[in-house]
């Protein structure tokens, strides 16, 4: 019976999942439709421009949200390698570098000597490490610092460290809930992809946040060993 408890636990949070992302989806379809029903109706109105720019907005919604799931989709347990954690990192800071700059956000990477491999897939990873750090950009809507501090040791620890608008309690338990989001623009799906991509490598991840002051995250990974002839 336990197993089959467990089934039902999870066919149920399936439900959940899919009336969310049905939800998230026919919301800008919904306005896509009435606008363009609109601008096919009124052919003069002088605000055509504008709504097409709502329209392309909402498609643009529509494919993020999918986009983010597309990341799931796939299984990976087969495509796991040994890679090394920190050119992982530098990569996803040079494609942020410019909206780094523009945003005021000075980038502090910091990492011992001692190799740091990752058994993983080196394309999910990478989606982990940008939506962390677009995170605590947007954390920084006037500038700040931003920490990345890797360690490794038994484990191979990654700090991510902001100094942005912090969380409060309330906002902290609802981290990783599917469209949990504080923001215009949010999907709030980004942390919970991650959090599934890290829990398939085997990581962990824990977050401190205080409001106003800054959050870290803290994920670990178990130290993949660099054995000739694997
Ligand atoms: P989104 O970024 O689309 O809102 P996420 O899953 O990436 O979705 O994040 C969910 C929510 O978690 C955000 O809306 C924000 O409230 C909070 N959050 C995530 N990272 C940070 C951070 N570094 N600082 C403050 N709040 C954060
Ligand atoms: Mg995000």
């Amino acid at each position: 019976t336990e197993e089959i408890l467990h089934r039902q636990d999870k066919l149920a949070a399936v439900g959940q999942l899919a009336a969310g992302i049905a939800h998230e989806i026919r919301n800008p379809l919904t306005s896509i439709k009435g606008y363009t029903e609109f601008l096919s109706m009124d052919e003069t109105g002088k605000d055509r421009q504008e709504l097409f720019s709502i329209v392309l907005e909402e498609i643009e919604r529509v494919n993020s949200i999918v986009e983010e799931f597309m990341v799931l989709s796939k299984p990976t347990a087969a495509s796991l390698q040994k890679k090394e954690i920190i050119p992982i990192i530098t990569n996803v800071l040079s494609v942020l570098d410019y909206q780094l700059r523009k945003s005021k956000i000075t980038t502090q990477l910091t990492f011992d000597d001692s190799e740091s491999l990752v058994e993983c897939d080196e394309n999910k990873l990478k989606q982990v490490f940008l939506n962390f750090i677009k995170n605590a950009v947007e954390a920084m809507p006037n500038g700040g610092n931003l920490l990345i501090a890797v360690k490794s040791s038994e484990e191979i620890k990654v700090e991510i460290k902001d100094n942005g608008v912090g969380m409060t309690e309330e906002q902290l338990q609802k981290i990783g809930e599917p469209f949990f989001t504080t923001k215009n623009d949010g999907t709030g799906l980004g942390l919970l992809v991650s959090f599934k991509i890290i829990e398939s490598f085997k990581g962990k991840v824990y977050i401190e946040s205080e409001k106003n002051k800054g959050t870290s995250f803290h994920i670990s990974f178990p130290k993949a060993n660099n054995t000739l002839g694997e």
